[in-house]
């Protein structure tokens, strides 16, 4: 814990007793010694106490189908390392932490909510299922140090399954990953695709002048800071109008250009392909 980071924190309007969603790019946060993540995670603690909750998101690899071989040498179990950094995996280490059950985007938190956040998170539900949780809960969103590398909040996800977008996609079906339980490892098939969220940050103007959106340095890190149930309110509220708002700007985007509810999207990819592969041999 460092006193300066605490401080920061609180600035920037995170509370004892909070339920808060984390992401970092740990990089981003300057300490004198010792690992940038530890630190953070070790303030984060300290700021919400023993009655806040610290929940992140303990992502692991999903593959294409005809990669089912692969993907049963990297099968999810509860003891699987994240890819989503540093912080997630000194959570997922912590003897009291709880993780949910999703194979690809499973959720992992420390604290008196935990059990709350991952409740009913499994092969059944969708990707980020339990924003439901934190919203419920009166959870909070803070990003710290990847406000524009990694942008966005994770409540757009969860309004985009809710509006029934995330299995519009033609990647719906083609991906998934190995679950492993005891000696028995099985194919989990991924039919919503939370994607691309390089476009997110598109919604940060909105989060202003809605009032809602909280800025500062953590560490000298640029971080931001907002209520969830707010920032899904004001997501809600544009992706119903038009879905394709939370699109990135590359017309080549995999993700942003095969979903089946944005046919000029869509166009755009395909005409995008050939133009390309042009681009790949002519160097
Ligand atoms: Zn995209």
């Amino acid at each position: 814990m460092t006193q300066r980071i605490v401080s920061d924190l609180q600035n920037l309007g995170l509370r004892s007793g909070d339920t808060v969603l984390v992401r970092c790019a740990a990089k981003a946060i300057n300490v004198e010694t010792g690992s940038p993540a530890k630190a953070l995670f070790d303030s984060i603690c300290h700021t919400i106490g023993p009655t806040g909750t610290l929940v992140a998101l303990s992502f692991t690899s999903d593959f294409y189908f005809w990669q089912k071989q692969r993907a049963a040498q990297f099968p999810f179990h509860s003891r699987t390392k994240s890819e989503t950094g540093a912080l997630p995996q000194i959570v997922l280490d912590h003897p009291s932490s709880v993780r949910s059950k999703h194979p690809t985007n499973s959720f992992v938190a420390i604290g008196p909510n935990a059990n709350a956040i991952v409740q009913g998170h499994d092969e059944s539900s969708t990707s980020f299922f339990p924003i439901k949780n934190l919203i419920d809960l009166g959870g909070k969103l803070l990003l710290v140090g990847c406000v524009d590398s990694s942008p966005g909040l994770s409540t757009v996800h969860r309004v985009q399954e809710d509006l029934g977008l995330a299995d519009k996609t033609l990647m719906s079906r083609m991906r998934g990953c190995a679950v492993q339980e005891g000696d028995d490892i099985r194919w989990f098939e991924r039919k919503d695709v939370a994607g691309c969220s390089a476009g997110f940050g598109k919604f940060y103007r909105h989060y202003e002048s809605a009032g809602i959106l909280r800025t500062g340095l953590v560490g000298g890190a640029y971080s931001i800071f907002a209520d969830a149930a707010a920032a899904y309110n004001v997501e809600r509220t544009i992706l119903e109008k038009d879905p394709t708002v939370a699109f990135c700007d590359d017309p080549s985007c995999t993700s942003c250009g095969l979903r089946t509810y944005a046919p000029a999207r869509m166009t755009r990819f395909f005409l995008s392909v050939p133009l390309k592969v042009a681009r790949r041999f002519l160097g």
